[in-house]
């Protein structure tokens, strides 16, 4: 059995990631930082369908917790032939009122996250000359949002590691790719009100709000072999929101 590991398992998307993986005959080790209850409640719920899954806690922007999680993972559920960064965070602030913790936590998590992960994962992918590495980033680090400088900036960093890190592990049998999600309808949007939702959803040209499944759909895609000639892209999953 083949070994996964996905970021920000606890909930939204990384919830139905972690489910996507499972479906695909993976064992899968569900990383979260703070919600232990949820991703301990995912767990129960994915071995009582059958499947093989673990909780590991450890904050990814912090690479002393990242290696230990991955040396735990590896001996307890074997080598990582997946890795999907998918945990994040967002707010919106005006430009200048970012201040120097906002700005280097939102890096922290969204890219040194992506940065520390990585680089845990890729010593046994290289030596076994196999493995795929999916970065959730956003259309805003595509196209950049207005009051979400800090998060756009780390998403399109996270884009730029993507695309540099495919050229660097390709001729090692590794594929790194991002997908990059629109409105997707998660706790990630609760401080939206009913109004902007709906306004978000005129604005997609396909009417409706994304879900965690349709990120899910598309990781799928990219992790399997049909993608085999695929490396250092971005698919969108955005409903036509950024074309
Ligand atoms: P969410 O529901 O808010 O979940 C975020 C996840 O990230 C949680 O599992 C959380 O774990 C984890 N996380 C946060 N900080 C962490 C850290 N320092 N270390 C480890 N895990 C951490 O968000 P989501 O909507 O599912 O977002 C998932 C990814 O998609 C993010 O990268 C986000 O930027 C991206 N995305 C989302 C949207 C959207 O509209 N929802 C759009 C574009 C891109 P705990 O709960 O345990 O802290």
């Amino acid at each position: 059995m083949k070994t996964a590991v996905v970021t920000g398992a606890s909930r939204g998307i990384g919830k139905a990631l972690a489910e996507m993986l499972c479906k695909n005959g993976f064992a899968v080790a569900l990383i979260y930082k703070s919600s232990g209850e949820k991703a301990d409640a995912l767990k129960t719920e994915l071995l009582k369908s059958g499947f093989v899954a673990e909780c590991y806690k450890a904050d990814v922007s912090k690479s002393d917790e990242v290696n230990a999680v991955f040396e735990k993972i590896q001996k307890e559920l074997g080598t990582v032939s997946v890795l999907i960064n998918n945990a994040g965070i967002s707010s919106q602030s005006v430009f200048t009122d970012i201040t120097d913790e906002m700005w280097s936590e939102m890096l922290g998590v969204n890219l040194t996250g992506v940065f520390t992960c990585c680089r845990a994962a890729l010593p046994d992918m290289i030596k076994n000359h196999s493995g795929v590495i999916i970065n959730i980033a956003s259309m805003w680090g595509e196209v950049g949002s207005s009051c979400e400088v800090h998060y756009s900036a780390a998403k399109a960093g996270v884009i730029g590691l993507t695309k540099a890190l495919a050229k660097e592990v390709g001729v090692s049998g590794i594929r790194v790719n991002a997908v990059s999600p629109g409105v997707i309808k998660t706790d990630m949007l609760s401080s939206f009100s009913e109004n902007d939702l709906e306004e978000l959803r005129n604005e997609t040209p396909l009417m409706r709000l994304g879900t965690p499944e349709d990120v899910a759909n598309a990781v799928e895609f990219l992790i399997s072999e049909k993608a085999s000639f695929i490396t250092g892209q971005v698919l969108s999953v955005n409903g036509g929101f950024v074309i």
